[in-house]
């Protein structure tokens, strides 16, 4: 087995967003660091294993102050293996962003900042929630650049009830001409378990979240970004390695409150209650919740899933021949076409690409 991707969840929040519906702990800033010694013991269960990028996700990773990250990067040296350069990532809100964090992340070995900005137009910033004005994104991004980081990840939001044609295409622009490497792209959606979800906030219809993807996708195309997944755009080098090795079905391990890992057979999620996750990981004890052992055609066909997804596409190949009369049929739809041997998914076919997954499980 190669070596794994690394995701480190932070789950700290200065306030809950009205769209989310992540494991998150707001108010709890005073248990960082009982945090940090959690995830020091956890990973010591990994002591030796190879990796090949390391993901600070949340939450807001960037609330971390010097010292929880300084403890949290020194025990990723200790108890992992990985050359030096890999790519290293942290997720980071404006507002938590100044010039001494960012001096210090760059000094740290950070080499890869996702930024989430989600839009540059204030009334939508309002609308979801967000601690964060279209100017403070603006200063946010300029520190970084500042302090070195040549690699950040955008991340916007778009399908808000009643936004226009303009409002959207305004804000994409504005977006991508920050000049960022990558952007990452969210549908707004309701979920369970969000604020939206509770006072029962409608979207605007199908065709028209379809029409404004499109749009997205044709702007970001013509400002210098490549799709080579469903929801992401990079400049030409920028594709995110550790999002890639998820969609290859490749391996990673998952540390901290509700996290997931995947061995390459079995997915495994850890519990999500910060509360029981700083007792069992403090005492040493295991933190899982849940273990879910796949069999090979599960495997295939999430890599299936996962593959199409991509621009590359999978190899036809392993694609089971009990399911080529449905993907024929689908590939004389315009769904999907085969090129060279892959299977992949058309710009017809993306906009309905959960659809279709769900109809070939
Ligand atoms: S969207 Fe991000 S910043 Fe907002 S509450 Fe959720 S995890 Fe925190």
């Amino acid at each position: 087995m190669g070596p794994s991707s690394l995701y480190i969840h932070i789950p700290f929040c200065i306030r809950k967003c009205l769209f989310c519906s992540f494991v998150i702990a707001v108010g709890q800033e005073h248990r960082r660091e009982e945090y940090v010694n959690a995830l020091v013991n956890e990973m010591k269960g990994h002591e030796g294993k190879r990796i090949k990028t390391i993901y600070f996700g949340g939450g807001t990773p960037s609330m971390l102050d010097e010292s929880h990250l300084d403890v949290l990067m020194k025990a990723i040296r200790n108890n992992f293996t990985f050359p030096n350069g890999i790519e290293i990532t942290l997720e980071a809100n404006p507002e938590s962003i100044n010039r001494a964090k960012a001096e210090f992340l760059k000094a740290r070995g950070f080499n890869r900042i996702s930024l989430g900005v989600q839009s540059l137009n204030d009334r939508y910033l309002k609308f979801l929630g967000r601690g964060h004005s279209a100017s403070m994104a603006r200063d946010a991004y300029r520190i970084l650049r500042e302090a070195g980081f040549t690699n950040i990840n955008l991340d916007l939001m778009y399908a808000f009830a009643g936004q226009t044609k303009e409002e959207l295409e305004q804000d994409v622009r504005a977006i991508s001409a920050m000049g960022s490497e990558h952007l990452s792209l969210y549908t707004l959606t309701i979920e369970p378990n969000s604020r939206f979800h509770a006072v029962q906030m409608k979207l605007d219809d199908d065709e028209k979240l379809a029409g404004q993807y499109l749009l997205t996708a044709r702007i970001l195309n013509g400002a210098g970004f490549k799709q080579y997944e469903v929801s992401n755009f990079a400049k030409p080098g920028f594709e995110s390695v550790h999002n890639r090795n998820y969609w290859q079905g490749n391996p990673y391990i998952g540390l901290g409150v509700g996290a997931h890992g995947f061995s390459g057979q079995r997915r495994y999620w850890n519990t999500s209650n910060l509360q029981d996750y700083i007792k069992r990981a403090g005492r040493g004890d295991l933190v899982m919740e849940g273990l879910e052992e796949l069999t090979n055609s599960q495997l295939t066909m999430e890599k299936i899933l996962f593959g199409l997804r991509m621009n590359e596409g999978v190899p036809w190949n392993i694609v089971p021949s009990f399911k080529h009369a449905k993907i024929r049929a689908w590939i004389r739809d315009g769904f999907l076409l085969l090129e060279d041997g892959y299977l992949k998914t058309t710009d017809r076919g993306r906009l309905v690409l959960d659809e279709l997954s769900s109809r070939l499980i």
